[in-house]
């Protein structure tokens, strides 16, 4: 599919920029030239998708479009029960609502602001578990989206292997600047879980660049071998001559669960789902899919969905689909790192991040440095982006991200070419921005990045 984008005048930028209370969750998509808000449910579909949407069966139950996609997640992950969801959150609320009760605690790399949401709903604890330097722009390291065992143990120490019922590990690390996680992380959390009893699930929305990850760290370690030069990153033994999609299929041997947003490594606009090894915990989520998503066999989706998102799974391991994706990410990180802009290195598999704070470091975090640049960044170039620090997170602490997420199959390198240009003339003229501050804000403070009005203060 082909859509035409348009660069709206700068007068007109400005214009919708007050419009939307200098927040850019509030602009018309219309209004957007390059859009990199998320990397979510906005990708492009291929042909052998929209051809199986075309065959998709939307019986009530037991659907042919279920088998396919049951199939499909059975060969790209090896767990045979399959629930789908009509979206990432709703898998995690199938599964977590199920798994989790009142005074657990649940320990994750990092947990996506969903998962915490659904955790927390639960009357449970999240604890993030990262490794030393992943909220550092200048943390060099392979596999930056760890889980810290060390710290899981400090954790269980504190308060009690008991209570610790379920141990994640996400993959990518999203909220860790989408870095990736080792192979053999995944082992050792895995064999932390089994230590202390608990169950271990991977978020694993995507697993398929994860798996990208995993195999190139092995190809730069093998021709620095045969170049005499010495690896000095952490690497996975073993992994180059694999195929991606058996590396990606590795990735789940040991995990109990899986929770997926189809609408990242699924490669569909919208769906999700939860997979599971024993069929009694799938049998004990069905039963929560029955009351919150629909009949298991089809979770909130379309039999359509189903079929186009069974497809996708298999298209997301495909290495040349997978190259040129994580490729795409990585030449806009190296446009931005060449301009001598702080952004994480290596890049992540779906996003470049940008540490704004060390950009318009004349604005302090409570006056929301990463929100202004987003905002410039629109105005200057059209291209929108979204916030990831004060403004998201209030009281966080964590650093004043800008995230460029870019939609899987859908931008060329003039596109990203152009956003480079934006994020240069912004940083060009960094002492010249005011601060901003909320105006009107939702009752939850979880949700106020997504809807909050803003103005602008002297920083
Ligand atoms: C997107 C995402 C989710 C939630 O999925 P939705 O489809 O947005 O509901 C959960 N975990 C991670 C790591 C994600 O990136």
């Amino acid at each position: 599919m082909v859509e035409p984008i348009h660069l709206p005048s700068r007068a007109d930028r400005s214009a919708a920029l007050e419009r939307a209370g200098h927040n850019v969750f509030n602009l018309d998509s219309e209004d957007v030239f390059v859009d990199l808000l998320t990397d979510s449910g906005t990708g492009t579909m291929s042909t052998a998708q929209w051809a199986a949407m075309f065959e998709g069966d939307e019986a009530y139950a037991g659907s042919r479009s279920f088998h396919d996609l049951r199939e499909a997640v059975e060969d790209v992950t090896g767990l045979p029960h399959t629930i789908p969801a009509h979206q990432g959150r709703g898998a995690e609320n199938a599964l977590y609502g199920t798994l989790l009760s009142e005074g657990d605690v649940v320990l994750n790399n990092t947990h996506f602001d969903t998962t915490r949401a659904h955790v927390a709903n639960q009357g449970a604890e999240a604890v993030d578990c990262p490794v030393e330097g992943a909220w550092d722009h200048d943390s060099e390291g392979e596999f930056l989206g760890n889980f810290s065992i060390e710290k899981a143990w400090d954790v269980v120490d504190e308060v009690g292997a008991d209570r610790v019922t379920v141990v994640v590990s996400t993959i990518t690390n999203n909220s860790a600047a989408g870095q990736p996680v080792s192979l053999e992380n995944l082992r050792e959390t895995a064999q932390f879980a089994r230590d202390i009893d608990a169950l271990f699930v991977l978020d694993a929305c995507r697993f398929a660049e994860n798996a990208y990850f995993i195999h190139e760290a092995e190809r730069s370690e093998a021709s620095e071998r045969a170049s005499g030069e010495t690896a000095s990153r952490e690497r996975e033994a073993g992994q180059h001559d694999r195929p991606l999609a058996e590396i990606a299929r590795a990735q789940f041997d040991d995990a109990d669960a899986v929770v997926v947003s189809g609408k990242k490594d699924g490669l569909v606009n919208i769906g999700g789902f939860v997979a599971c090894r024993e069929e009694s915990l799938a049998d004990r989520v069905k039963a929560r899919t029955t009351l919150y998503e629909g009949f298991p066999t089809y979770g909130g989706m379309a039999g359509r969905d189903l079929a186009a998102m069974a497809v996708g799974l298999r298209e997301a391991v495909e290495p040349p689909y997978v190259a040129d994706r994580v490729g795409q990410v990585a030449y806009l990180g190296d446009l931005l790192a060449d301009a001598d802009l702080p952004v994480f290195q290596p890049t992540g598999g779906h996003a470049v991040y940008l540490d704004a704070g060390a950009v318009l470091t004349d604005i302090p975090a409570e006056r929301f440095p990463a929100q202004r640049f987003v905002c410039e960044l629109y105005r200057e170039s059209g291209v929108r982006a979204v916030e990831l620090g004060e403004f998201a997170f209030p009281g966080a602490g964590r650093p004043q991200l800008v995230r460029l997420a870019l939609p899987r199959r859908t931008y060329t390198r003039e596109h990203l070419d152009h956003v480079a240009d934006g994020v240069a003339a912004v940083a060009d003229r960094a002492g010249e921005y005011e601060g901003l501050e909320v105006v009107t804000e939702p009752p939850m403070p979880e949700l106020r990045h997504f809807s909050a009005r803003l103005r602008s203060v002297p920083a």
